[in-house]
């Protein structure tokens, strides 16, 4: 069961490294892909954004002395390596998807358009949208909130490792408590860290809501897509 009829689901790249230290981990990558694949069957529309930092990350590349923008660029191919390894795992758990990626790159992935999102998404097709904003000096998070707020998609949903927002950062703080709900103007009153600020901003002044929750305990992506209060709401 689903509350939404087209959701935007944000994966870091950091996450699919699993207990690794670099790349990626067949285990988390199936694990998603099962829990993916079972919200799809509800028949919610799903769009994918993956982060790249598993593989490089353009400003940790600038202290090594590689131009902001070429390392930029690097991420960016990195998002679609990534997107591959899930559109595989994926089609191996039975599921239908594509890869749209921003800067064209045919025949990796068609060159992602708003109306063949929707057209793919309308019929069936799990979207993965690839290559972040083809724009260096921006993030995943920023894509995912573009595209969220591009697709129309009812929310945006932040798989991450932590479960919520909290009031301090739990690891350092064990008086720390999480957030069920709470609003924009909160977050940033508080300088609470969800996603970097050009994202946050994105979906405030677009009213694209943001669960944040933890994607890798099986099933909580189909608690959430179902409506149940794990993780942290963010919204106007
Ligand atoms: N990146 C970029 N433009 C974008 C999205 C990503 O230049 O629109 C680059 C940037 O260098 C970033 C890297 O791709 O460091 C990986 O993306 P991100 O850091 O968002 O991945 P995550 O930290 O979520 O794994």
């Amino acid at each position: 069961m689903s509350i939404y009829k087209r959701v935007l689901l944000k994966l870091s790249g950091e996450s699919l490294m699993g207990a690794q230290k670099y790349g990626l981990s067949t285990e988390v990558l199936n694990q998603y892909a099962e829990q993916i694949r079972t919200v799809a069957a509800t028949g919610v529309q799903v769009g994918i954004v993956i982060g790249g930092g598993n593989i490089f990350r353009g400003l940790s590349g600038v202290s090594r002395g590689f131009d902001r923008v070429k390392g930029d660029q690097m991420g960016m191919l990195a998002t679609v390596i990534n997107s591959l390894a899930l559109q595989g795992a994926l089609e191996s758990a039975g599921a239908r998807a594509r890869v749209l990626t921003s800067i064209r790159m045919e025949p990796v992935g068609e060159l992602y358009t708003k109306a063949k999102a929707l057209e793919l998404m309308e019929a069936g097709w799990i979207v993965i949208i690839a290559g972040g904003t083809g724009n260096p000096y921006f993030t995943t998070d920023t894509a995912s909130a573009l595209r969220g707020v591009e697709i129309e998609a009812e929310v945006l949903l932040k798989g991450t490792r932590v479960d919520g927002v909290y009031t301090a950062d739990p690891e350092k703080d064990p008086t720390a408590t999480k957030f069920a709900e709470i609003t924009f103007d909160e977050v940033y009153r508080r300088r609470l860290k969800v996603m970097d600020l050009t994202a946050f901003t994105m979906c405030k002044e677009n009213d694209l809501p943001i669960v944040v929750f933890d994607m890798d305990t099986p099933g909580n992506l189909q608690k959430v897509i179902a409506g149940e209060p794990i993780g942290t709401v963010v919204k106007n």
